[in-house]
């Protein structure tokens, strides 16, 4: 499963020259982006901020685990299922040194970053928000990370305020600082954002709200696949994020969390797995983090997500974000240039901004526009990409959005690039 690692360690690994990535293999690990679409034309894949593709060492290691040892976990004295509970402890193992978290006990398997974020909601929400509270988040927060929230304030009789962004999606970390006066128990913010690409100053902002006495939730959804992430050197109390984002199956995903916060914490879901005794009318909890994985996980697809923190570990992340940044810094002139008339969303500092891209040609609806690019095996995605008050703030309807991965080359660029005047042409602008 880690066979790549080594190769890169000794500087052997052909996938690396120079220090740097060579986008055409790593490419040739992905089977997808070798297919045609039912045109005859290859995919050129621009949506990874929706979902990813997933390495062959990623399937290979699924087909593995149901082919050859099957089995629940943390149940069968049996040999497949000792196998199948080592892996799966090993991919937490994983997992935490991705993240470099101090202790594998603090990652807790979920889903998926909404999971994870509701599972904080609820429990620890539940137990510490109390009437007249405050949760500060910002305006560029993903659904995920804005909807538990308001739940919990709803019922809780709680309030919400928000970071404001400029024009061009940068947080105004001045007005963050008049907010914090208010005392907020909590600051929850992306890490990167899914719609405009910035790349918050999560360690600055979690200092920020530390001083002020709140603590942090950060939403990694959109950062672990792209950029370096050590959870000690941020110093947050919760950072989440999804499997299926970072290479790794659909159904995975992480929760990590300081291990004291855990352990004051109640069960989210309750059942088989997260107690230690039960009785008929009480019960004891079993120890982190199986206090927090309630039922049988999705076993397959968190020993796979140990599987592509492990492949991106080797590739280490501060290529794969170098990589991405050469990308943009491309990407971005090369769009203008061709097309000026085009609207182009975000900071356009490469520095402050990861791989996303949304824009919009004047006079065509984004999902026009990704319907024709779709024509030409372009997938980008169309609409307010689970973000309709950043949209709402910036006063759009919708945006198109192409957004890379580790795999994406600039003839993805130029792709795209020939594809939006294609739509040009169709649409007669
Ligand atoms: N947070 C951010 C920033 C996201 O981009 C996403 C998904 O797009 C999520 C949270 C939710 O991820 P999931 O649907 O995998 O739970």
């Amino acid at each position: 499963m880690t066979l790549i690692e080594p190769a890169a360690a000794l500087g052997t690994d052909p996938r690396i020259r120079d220090g740097r990535l060579v986008p055409e293999l790593i490419r040739a690990e992905f089977p997808i982006l070798g297919t045609l679409n039912a045109h005859g034309r290859p995919l050129v894949y621009l949506d990874s901020a929706s979902s990813s593709q997933k390495p062959l060492a990623v399937i290979e290691a699924m087909d593995t685990y149901y082919r050859e040892y099957n089995a629940n976990v943390h149940r069968g004295i049996y040999e497949i299922g000792e196998r199948s509970t080592a892996a799966y402890e090993a991919a937490r193992r994983s997992v935490a040194r991705f993240i470099n978290a101090p202790d594998h006990h603090e990652v807790v398997f979920t889903r998926n970053a909404t999971e994870a974020i509701n599972l904080v909601a609820y429990s620890w929400g539940r137990r510490n928000i109390a009437a007249g509270d405050v949760i500060v988040l910002t305006e560029m927060e993903h659904h995920a990370n804005l909807v538990p929230w308001q739940l919990l304030v709803q019922e809780k009789d709680g309030d919400l305020e928000f970071i404001p962004i400029t024009d061009d999606g940068v947080l105004r970390l001045d007005v963050f600082e008049v907010l914090l006066r208010l005392k907020p128990k909590l600051v929850a913010f992306t890490h990167v954002s899914n719609t405009l690409g910035t790349i918050n100053p999560v360690a600055e902002m979690t200092r920020m709200a530390h001083a002020a006495g709140a603590l942090v939730l950060v939403d990694g959804a959109q950062a672990v696949p792209h950029v370096p992430v050590d959870v000690q050197a941020i110093e947050a109390d919760f950072y989440v994020f999804s499997g299926h984002k970072m290479l790794a199956p659909t159904g995975s995903g992480a929760l990590w969390a300081r291990r004291e916060l855990l352990e004051a914490m109640p069960p989210f879901l309750a059942g088989g797995e997260m107690i230690r005794e039960v009785h008929l009318r009480r019960s004891d909890w079993n120890d982190i983090p199986w206090k927090f994985e309630a039922g049988t996980p999705d076993i397959a697809a968190e020993i796979d997500l140990g599987v592509a923190a492990d492949y991106l570990r080797a590739l280490r992340m501060g290529r794969v974000r170098e990589h991405e940044r050469e990308l943009l810094e491309y990407a971005l002139p090369a769009l203008a240039v061709a097309h000026p008339e085009l609207s182009l969303y975000g900071p356009m500092d490469p520095a402050i901004r990861g791989g996303v891209i949304p824009f919009n040609i004047p006079g065509i609806h984004p999902h026009d526009v990704a319907q024709v690019l779709d024509r030409s095996g372009i997938a980008v995605r169309a609409g307010h990409h689970c973000t309709m008050p950043l949209h709402e703030r910036l006063d759009l309807a919708a945006t198109a959005r192409a957004s890379f991965n580790v795999y994406s080359t600039r003839a993805d660029v130029d792709a795209l690039i020939a594809g939006i005047a294609e739509v040009k042409r169709v649409f007669g602008v």
